[in-house]
């Protein structure tokens, strides 16, 4: 479903990705672990068209997506939680959930726009019922303004609000940051829930223990590289991510309780 070659990226001077390949297949959860400041927000923005890519290709469903605008990639079905969640604090949650299913698209003319009505903006209603399926909290704080909302909650809101668009991959960048240890594990059994309803998931974490407990497979990123990757399990039976990123030992979400 996306394919990464030898991806560049950075900031001015700053050279942040030094040639990052990864793939995700669908239905797959896929873990990119790593410290901070390792690259793992820039992959994510420049996958999503935030940041322009400095070199290589991204595929998603087969289709070169590296040169287009992140408006257009949310509409190819490739959906992206930020770090930091960036909810409308001042808006209702209703209303930041409606505003996931709000896309714009550029007519082939260039001098002419208009808002191109996509199947999902014609049944939003429908969209944002299964939403509050899968987030009840949502549903019983809808008219609730949501910077009043708690940090748990504001990361189920951002869940929910790019989920409003419909992706076919979620990427999601830190979950876990910010959120108490409980709440971790309730948002994490979220993304083995969405897993389960067909939902492809890219989640870069630096909570490697909580990332690796859900996904299928994983990639270790160490300044702007992929030093590690394989199947969640190798990579929690590495002596290097134990070491690095785990600490001594590692217990799966299910076994902690
Ligand atoms: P964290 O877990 O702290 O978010 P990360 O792995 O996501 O870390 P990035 O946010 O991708 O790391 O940052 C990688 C590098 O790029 C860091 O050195 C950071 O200081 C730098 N950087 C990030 N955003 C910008 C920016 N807008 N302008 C300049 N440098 C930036």
């Amino acid at each position: 479903m996306l394919r990464i070659l030898n991806l560049e990226a950075g900031y001015g001077a700053l050279r942040v990705l030094k040639g990052i390949s990864l793939h995700v297949s669908p239905g797959e959860i896929v873990a990119v672990i790593g410290a901070n400041g390792a690259g793992k927000t820039t992959l994510l923005k420049t996958i999503a068209g935030i940041l322009k890519a400095r070199a290589g290709e991204v595929e998603f469903d087969k289709r070169r997506i590296h040169n287009d605008p992140a408006e257009r990639i949310v509409r190819y079905g490739c959906g992206l939680v930020p770090e930091g969640r960036h909810i409308f604090s001042t808006l209702t949650v209703r209303e930041n959930l409606l505003l996931g299913a709000y896309s714009v698209a550029r007519a082939s003319r260039p001098w002419h726009f208009w808002r191109r009505r996509t199947d999902n903006q014609r049944r939003p209603d429908e969209t944002l019922a299964q939403i509050y399926e899968l987030f009840g909290i949502l549903k019983e704080r809808s008219s609730q303004l949501a910077g009043t909302l708690s940090g748990g909650q504001q990361q189920m809101l951002a869940i929910g609000r790019a989920l409003m668009a419909r992706p076919r991959l979620l990427m999601m960048d830190e979950p876990s940051l910010g959120v108490a240890p409980l709440v971790v594990k309730d948002i994490y059994r979220t993304i083995v829930n969405l897993k389960r309803t067909g939902l492809t998931i890219l989640l870069v974490e630096q909570n490697a223990r909580a990332a690796l407990a859900v996904a299928d497979r994983g990639y270790v990123i160490e300044t702007g590289q992929i030093v590690l990757q394989g199947t969640a399990r190798q990579l929690c039976d590495s002596p290097e991510v134990q070491r690095a990123y785990l600490g001594k030992e590692y217990r799966s979400i299910d076994e902690d309780e």
